[in-house]
């Protein structure tokens, strides 16, 4: 499984305490891609944790960014003379935060904590307004020319500034439009550019400060560097797009060794996570985390994230059989865990091993509880969907044993997951309405199916009504009658649904219980209705 093959690689190639670093820049709601991040790393820290190693796994939020856009929706005229501006200073529109950046930073964090990741967080505005970043600043301004040297030299891009500092404007407070004329030991001279950049329009001020205790912050390559310098980091991923050839991550890594003399973290360079699919509001860059949270409940969220190798992109489509298939992988995979999957050969042993591992990472704690009832999602879908039904005393009949308080929360979640999925996502033959009354579409049945009706009816009056019983009945008519699948299922379909497909037809006539069905069968058969007598 290869978040334990990182682990072992990581293992044999930094040495301990394993600080895992991952960041991000609260300028929007966080998008799917940040999510796949940070469970990522919280995934491989698990993995250190458990070979006894000593583990610090941290999330940054990198709120002393500036504000250079606004995602969809928010009041522009609100925000616009906070452009450029640190995104921890800009004020937040709504009454819930102080900020802009604490707006989304907590917001993200609710997410990721609801998915089981538990990095101790930071504020990047905090490393420099506290001083810590005091010495890698010094150390930036000291050695600018070297460091945008290397910039130049990894990216081949001529347009590296002078200075890897930005400095905070005395008077408009944006960080975003200044740029450094000079740099004495003590102070920076700069000048806050109307022109600078395209989102945000400096004051014009031409000023002195000193770069320390949050007068100015690292530009973002070296700022990364310095991070990694800070706190020692030893492992931190980033998705591909930041680790290409040239990319920002190179950049980092020599200004690490060169500059501030450290070892590059042991780097995963992970791939994109798309979420796909007609009815998914896609906002700037993509699906948020939030909106995927809506589809799919916390495990199965981590489980589609945990179970793809890092290095392949997921592109998750919510409608057509996606969910009910991912579902059943997770139950295989719980099952493994369990220890519920025989295995033979040993090639089967191995892929049981790496669902069970696959299952341990995706659970929410590292210790998932005892075994508890999982009944197939599909199935779920069509109880929720049946009049009368109560699901509880479904999966308590089927597991023949009275369900535990483990097993009423799994089911609380799947029949949750179930009801939002048929809603929005169902394809049209999950869906079923049982008719109130014989659907005028029974009219056209022929001959031969009235007969397998009329029978089934006379055989469900004394036999056994469960689902398989049911489907082996129907199976056993089907052959008598010499009629293919298509015209035996689909006439129960008709009988019940008003159309020619549908659920398993046994599950379906099983929970609607023995009166209706064997009365709607004879409607149906177009024989008298017979009164069914206890
Ligand atoms: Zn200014």
């Amino acid at each position: 499984m290869w978040v334990d093959v990182l682990v072992e690689r990581i293992c044999e190639e930094r040495a301990a305490p394993y600080v895992v670093n991952d960041a991000w820049t609260p300028s929007g709601p966080a998008h799917v891609g940040s999510l796949r991040g940070v469970i990522l790393h919280d995934a491989v820290a698990r993995g250190l944790r458990e070979r006894g190693q000593p583990v610090d796994f941290l999330y940054g939020f990198d709120d002393f960014d500036p504000l250079d856009g606004l995602p969809p929706s928010l009041p522009e005229e609100f925000y616009r003379p906070h452009m450029g501006r640190p995104l921890c200073d800009v004020p937040w529109h709504g009454a819930d935060a102080p900020s802009f950046a604490d707006h989304f930073a907590r917001e993200f964090e609710s997410i990721f904590r609801a998915v089981g990741c538990t990095p101790r967080t930071y504020r990047t505005s905090h490393l420099y307004r506290t001083g810590a970043f005091d010495p890698a600043l010094r150390l930036a301004l000291d050695r600018a020319a070297e460091i945008v040297a290397i910039e130049r030299e990894i990216t081949g891009s001529r347009r590296a500034e002078r200075h890897p500092v930005q400095v905070l404007c005395e008077r408009c407070g944006r960080i975003g439009t200044t740029v450094v004329l000079g740099w004495d030991g003590q102070a920076v001279e700069y000048e806050c550019r109307p022109d600078k950049v395209a989102w945000a329009q400096g004051c014009g001020h031409r000023g002195r400060r000193s770069p320390f205790g949050g007068g100015a912050k690292l530009t973002y390559r070296t700022e990364w560097a310095a991070k990694w310098a800070q706190f020692g980091v030893k492992v931190e991923g980033a998705g591909k797009d930041h680790m290409t050839r040239g990319g920002s991550h190179d950049t980092a890594s020599v200004v690490a060794q060169r500059i501030f003399g450290v070892e590059v973290p042991f780097p995963i360079p992970y791939e994109f996570f798309l979420v796909g699919g007609r009815k998914m509001a896609s906002s700037r860059g993509g699906v948020s985390a939030r909106e995927l949270l809506e589809v799919l409940r916390p495990e199965l969220v981590r489980f589609l994230v945990v179970r793809a190798y890092y290095r392949t992109a997921i592109d998750f489509d919510p409608g057509g059989e996606t969910v009910p298939r991912l579902y059943d992988e997770y139950d295989r995979a719980a099952a493994a865990y369990f220890g519920e999957l025989p295995a033979r050969t040993p090639g089967e042993q191995q892929d049981v091993r790496d669902l069970a591992r696959t299952f341990h990472y995706a659970w929410l704690r590292p210790d998932p509880p005892r075994p508890f009832v999982r009944p197939r999602f599909a199935k779920v879908a069509f109880w929720v969907q049946m009049p009368h039904v109560r699901v509880e005393e479904q999966v308590e009949r089927e597991k023949q044993a009275p369900l535990t308080d483990a097993d009423r929360e799994e089911l609380r979640a799947r029949v949750e997951d179930a009801r939002r999925w048929l809603q929005k996502w169902a394809p049209p033959h999950y869906r079923v309405a049982v008719t109130e009354s014989l659907p005028p579409e029974a009219a056209s049945l022929t001959g031969a199916q009235r007969e397998l009706l009329a029978r089934l009816a006379d055989r469900l009056e004394t036999a056994e009504l469960e689902p398989e019983t049911v489907q082996a009945t129907l199976h056993g008519l089907k052959s008598e009658l010499g009629l293919s699948a298509q015209d035996a299922f689909g006439a129960v379909y008709v009988a019940f649904l008003g159309r020619d497909s549908g659920p398993q037809a046994g599950a379906l006539l099983a929970a609607l219980g023995r009166e209706f069905v064997v009365r709607r069968l004879r409607e149906a058969a177009g024989r008298q209705p017979v009164r069914y007598a206890p």
